[in-house]
């Protein structure tokens, strides 16, 4: 299958590798050179543009930092006319970006009227998922449209989820990442306390993990430098999920709480330690590095 995938960034650089290497024709494109480099390195072919990229591709993959990129790139950002335009009818549209479910349906709708098919696919599983493929999609759209992605998906993902209509994926996605903050935060203060007290932080995360406190964070993306090899906090912070990408999050799921009048305090707290964490300089970080802000120092 010819495949233009647009965003080669943490997440979208290792995707687009994979369906490369199932076999899939793919033409890549991002608009900084040093992202195009590492996926051009991997044997991917890369485009000059996002128009070069999407002629003659059955299906359209797009992994963006936020809503305005995302609107930005296919309908354009002067009412000029974006990608929508230079896709051929009948492409399969597929956005994985973690956008407003608004931006989305804004976007699906511009799609459906130029004769394209558009799903919301956003994923959760970090950049170890990506890079292994086994990332978790949530798909908003119809039951035709995901049937028609999933064996796309399936060589990035291990897990598909259906969670409704369109900006249905997205709004699990920010349920999920409001509530990823909140235990990432969580777990750097018990983490922070037990070492204070001069605990051993791997002999601590490995109780923590076994016991009722276990979680996401304490499996494999610890806080703590040291406690799991790979994680960003064992690499300076460097890679993973930006801070500023969490707080952008967060404010999603901020904004949709206010619209639905519900009640989410921890999620509104977690976006204000998140906004003064990125204010203090943290926010291309990765965002497990909030622990510094609950650290003991000297
Ligand atoms: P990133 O900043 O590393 O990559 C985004 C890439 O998009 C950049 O390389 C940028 O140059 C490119 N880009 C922006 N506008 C473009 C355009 N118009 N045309 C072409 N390229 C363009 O971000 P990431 O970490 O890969 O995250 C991408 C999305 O996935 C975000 O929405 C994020 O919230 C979500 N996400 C990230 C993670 C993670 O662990 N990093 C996990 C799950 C979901």
């Amino acid at each position: 299958m010819q495949i233009a995938f647009i965003g080669l960034g943490h997440m979208g650089g290792p995707m687009a590798i994979n369906l490369h290497k199932a076999g899939h024709k793919v033409q890549a494109f991002d608009l900084a050179t040093a992202a195009c480099e590492h996926v051009k390195a991997a044997g991917v072919q890369i485009a000059a543009s996002g128009e070069a990229a999407v002629k003659g591709a059955e299906v359209v993959i797009s992994m963006l930092p936020a809503s305005q990129h995302v609107e930005g790139l296919y309908l354009g950002r002067d009412g000029s006319g974006g990608l929508l335009a230079h896709i051929a009818k009948g492409t399969l549209v597929i956005d994985s970006s973690t956008i407003a479910a608004a931006t989305s349906q804004k976007v699906a709708k511009a799609a459906q009227a130029a004769g394209l098919a558009f799903i919301d696919a956003p994923v959760s599983g970090g950049v170890g998922g990506a890079v292994a493929g086994t990332l978790t999609f949530m798909v908003g759209g119809s039951d035709a449209d995901l049937e028609r992605a999933r064996p796309v998906l399936e060589k990035m993902g291990a897990n598909i989820f259906h969670a409704g209509a369109i900006g249905a994926g997205q709004t699990a996605k920010i349920c999920n990442n409001m509530l990823l903050a909140v235990l990432m935060i969580g777990t750097s203060e018990a983490m922070s306390l037990g070492v204070a007290n001069g605990l051993d932080p791997k002999v601590l995360a490995e109780i923590m993990r076994r016991s009722s406190g276990g979680n996401w964070a304490l499996e494999k993306y610890n806080p703590y430098p040291g406690v799991h090899e790979n994680a960003p906090a064992s690499k300076g912070y460097a890679g993973g999920f930006g801070t500023d990408l969490m707080l952008k999050d967060l404010g999603l799921s901020q904004e949709n709480a206010t619209a639905m009048r519900a009640s989410t305090p921890l999620g509104g707290l977690a976006r204000a330690l998140y906004a003064a964490h990125s204010l203090a300089g943290h926010g291309a970080e990765d965002f497990s590095s909030i622990i510094k802000m609950v650290q003991k120092k000297g």
